[in-house]
């Protein structure tokens, strides 16, 4: 080598080394891999056990939380026995039904659609709306044209028996959501999903995937009977779902005109981050209701569902009954929450 070119190679080193620092040549040996965390999903109700099942499948190939919350609640949302959630759903008091649904990632990203009918899929636009668009809600008419734009199909979601069950409604149409009643129907062999509660129930799920991101989705009809137009907690961030990489996540599940006013899945992620466990800060979201609501929450159910970036979960919820599914490679369980009364 030519002591010019000697010159030269030695200063462009020399140089760069200052810019960057004196181990820019103590290149590691092996590329080193992000730790790898133990997967884990969490959502609410009994139908949150299939729909746990099918996020699990991707979770346990290492994919996205993301992915994993999307093909998850996408189950409940297609199943016509429970009557809350996507097809089969209870409508409003006009017959109509209509779908509210939000999904949010580990980097903030959120998509919501509200009051969105004919659509089997809410959550998959929800995450169109995120994905797609500079907006992060799509609300009614608008939401569908942007779903019918990008490939959903429009359907009929009111079921024969849900329909039934609206004409009988109307004979009095006595609007008061009731606390977890039970649909005793029988489950079709070709939608092997539980009956779950009638008149409410929302699937809320949260996940984090192996490399240690939260992701959230949320989705539901909403209340039984309510008045046309009607948003719940369900598609409102940081209400009905909220996700924070940092801390954890939270949803919820009930009446979510209680939940919207305390703006409930935040604040339980912000008393995680002040150091309560899942269950204490789902606990303190209850109380919040209580004091804001003493009478009103003695009649009314609302449950939340958190879980903090260890992967420690808990629930809380006002009226005894509100159950919850977990999964991860060490177990398929259950749980059924405390409750305030
Ligand atoms: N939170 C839902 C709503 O208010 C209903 C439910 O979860 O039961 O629309």
């Amino acid at each position: 080598m030519s002591s010019r070119r000697k010159f030269l190679k030695a200063s462009v080193i020399t140089g760069a080394a200052a810019v960057t620092g004196s181990k820019i040549f103590a290149l590691p040996k092996k590329i080193i891999k992000p730790e790898l965390n133990n997967p884990i999903v969490i959502s609410t109700w009994d139908f949150g056990k299939p729909a746990n099942a099918a996020a699990w499948e991707v979770l346990k190939n290492g994919g996205k939380a993301l992915n994993a919350v999307e093909a998850g609640v996408r189950i409940p949302e297609k199943g016509h026995s429970n009557q809350s959630v996507g097809y089969g759903g209870l409508p409003d008091r006009d017959g109509f039904v209509t779908l509210d649904a939000c999904i949010m990632d580990h980097q903030y990203n959120c998509g919501s659609v509200m009051c969105l009918e004919n659509i089997m899929h809410p959550i998959s636009v929800a995450r169109m709306v995120m994905e797609k668009t500079p907006h992060v809600i799509l609300t009614g008419q608008g939401a569908l044209e942007f779903a019918l734009a990008n490939g959903f199909k429009k359907e009929n979601l009111l079921t024969e028996e849900s329909k039934k069950d609206w004409q009988e409604w109307l004979k009095t149409s006595h609007y008061q959501p009731e606390v977890n009643v039970e649909n005793k129907k029988a489950i079709s062999k070709n939608d092997p999903m539980p009956g779950g509660i009638k008149n409410h129930d929302t699937i809320g799920m949260l996940a984090i995937d192996s490399l240690g991101n939260l992701s959230g989705a949320c989705t539901t009809s909403g209340l039984a009977y309510k008045m046309h137009g009607r948003v719940g907690d369900s598609p409102v961030i940081g209400a009905g779902l909220y996700v924070d990489n940092e801390i954890g996540a939270a949803t919820a599940t009930g009446v979510g005109e209680e939940v919207i006013r305390i703006v409930g899945s935040h604040l339980i992620v912000e008393l995680m981050r002040q150091g309560l466990s899942p269950e204490d800060a789902c606990k303190a979201g209850v109380q919040r209701i209580i004091k804001i609501s003493p009478e009103k929450s003695k009649n009314i159910q609302v449950g939340f569902l958190a879980i903090n970036k260890k992967g420690e979960f808990g629930a809380y919820c006002l009226q005894k009954g509100f159950t919850y599914a977990v999964k991860n490679d060490k177990e398929e369980t259950m749980y059924t929450a405390k409750s305030f009364y």
